[in-house]
């Protein structure tokens, strides 16, 4: 054994010899050893214990372990662990009715996947045959998954090794007033002006070739942009106008993290096809899907569906599915991320944001927060600059540690920090956390201006 692996863990000696993580320079790396996990709290093999302010990548809604959803595991796995998509079964069965039940409108139908990137890959292919068209238009500051069309799709830098992509990806810019585009100064110009964009796109790209707008309603892990009143039901307008397949990517946004069961609700807004993972079993075993309109639905009623998985609707995902949004009903979880995000969260951080000339903005819903940083208030100049790595993140590498001296795991991307805990974080955990995240916040303030 080298020094270094007599040092560590065997779990991190086969992790650094044998472990390809994702995203990552392989050799920089060193993970951390967790070996417990417990409501909104994890443990790693030193004893070290960290208030999970990540809730991992934006998944684990209901926290970790929750007695019921690991039960729900354990009963299907003596009952039934794995059974083929062409065969029916319960679990499967009444993971789908409570899906279908949540989902606004007619969209009562559910296509299972094992994932995110994968329930968007299959929503677009369902709106192009639906609609006998082929582009499909996303937006800049977006993200949607590692495989092909979905990196394509995305508007973020991790789609730029992977280019040049397939054909027909079409990039829009989508509201954020604090950097906007279009020069807007309050949300209604801001909103107004993006769908004018918007419209404009779809005139020079031919709205007759256009299958689908897929879009994360609330924009995730590149901002947490929340849109601005009116801007959903002008995409759902424009999509009316043209017989566009209006598609939202919930995989983060969904399942509560917004303070209702899909972010669209906040707005009302119904779309035509629902992408959905992560919280919809808090990640316990691997799920994602669409929810499917009725006329979608009918375009494949006496013609094949052309797409499909070994694991559609495995029966050990359904049932943590099951079990996950039993709790989340009867344990009121969206209205206690909705009373989060309203009486702590953004208070707080609006508290916060004026003790620090770091921060540059707070802004989210629900349990779903950002707090952006800047080296100047004035220019809003980020405190680093866009896709930073190596020397230029050192600020934002130095936070994230400092968060973890403090005991709080923390979810940092470009130049911010998120605030995106369990739902069911308690308001002493969350009060807890954001003390910390005001306290290590002096060490930006070292950088800005
Ligand atoms: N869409 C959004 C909005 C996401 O945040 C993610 C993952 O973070 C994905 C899609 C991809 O999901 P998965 O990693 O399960 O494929």
């Amino acid at each position: 054994m080298t020094d270094l692996a007599s040092a560590l863990s065997r779990t991190l000696v086969d992790d650094r010899a044998h472990v390809f993580h994702s995203w990552s320079a392989q050799a920089s790396l060193d993970p951390a050893d967790i070996v417990k996990a417990e409501g909104s709290r994890i443990w790693d093999s030193e004893g070290n214990s960290y208030l999970d302010f990540a809730s991992q990548l934006v998944n684990v809604n209901v926290g970790h372990q929750h007695p019921k959803v690991v039960a729900a595991i354990k009963e299907q796995a003596d009952q039934l662990c794995t059974i083929a998509p062409y065969q029916a079964n319960a679990a499967r069965s009444e993971a789908a009715r409570l899906i279908a039940e949540l989902a606004p409108a007619d969209l009562d139908s559910v296509f299972f996947t094992n994932g995110g990137a994968d329930a968007n890959e299959n929503a677009i292919r369902m709106a192009r045959i639906h609609t006998g068209r082929h582009k499909v238009l996303t937006m800049y500051r977006s993200y949607h998954g590692g495989t092909a069309a979905a990196i394509a799709m995305t508007g973020d830098p991790r789609r730029w090794a992977s280019e040049p992509g397939p054909p027909g990806m079409v990039k829009f810019w989508g509201p954020y007033l604090y950097r906007s585009s279009f020069h807007a100064s309050n949300e209604h110009e801001e909103s107004e002006r993006a769908l004018v964009h918007l419209a404009d796109v779809l005139m020079v790209e031919g709205a007759e070739n256009v299958a689908a707008i897929l879009i994360e309603p609330v924009v995730g892990t590149n901002g947490i942009l929340v849109p601005p009143d009116g801007y959903l039901q002008g995409i759902r307008d424009l999509c009316d106008q043209h017989g566009i397949v209006m598609i939202v990517d919930e995989v983060m946004s969904g399942f509560g993290r917004c303070g209702k069961w899909f972010s669209v609700d906040r707005w009302d807004v119904v779309p035509d096809l629902i992408c959905f993972a992560k919280g919809v079993n808090s990640g316990y075993v691997p799920l994602g899907g669409v929810v499917i309109s009725r006329s979608i639905a009918d375009t494949f009623a006496n013609r094949p569906f052309p797409g499909g998985l070994t694991y559609s609707g495995h029966p050990l995902a359904c049932a943590a599915a099951v079990a996950t949004i039993n709790v989340m009903r009867e344990d009121g979880v969206v209205d206690h991320a909705r009373h989060l995000g309203d009486d702590v969260i953004g208070p707080t951080l609006r508290e916060i944001a004026g003790r620090h000339p770091s921060v540059g903005e707070v802004r989210g819903l629900g349990v779903f927060w950002a707090i952006e940083l800047v080296s100047d208030r004035t220019t809003r100049e980020p405190l680093v600059p866009f896709n930073a790595s190596g020397e230029s993140a050192a600020p934002m590498a130095e936070l994230s540690n400092a968060c973890k001296q403090q005991g709080l795991w923390p979810l940092t991307h470009f130049n911010r920090l998120h605030i995106v805990p369990p739902l069911t974080t308690t308001e002493e955990e969350i009060r807890h956390g954001l003390e910390i995240v005001d306290a290590v916040l002096d060490r930006a303030d070292v950088h800005a201006r």
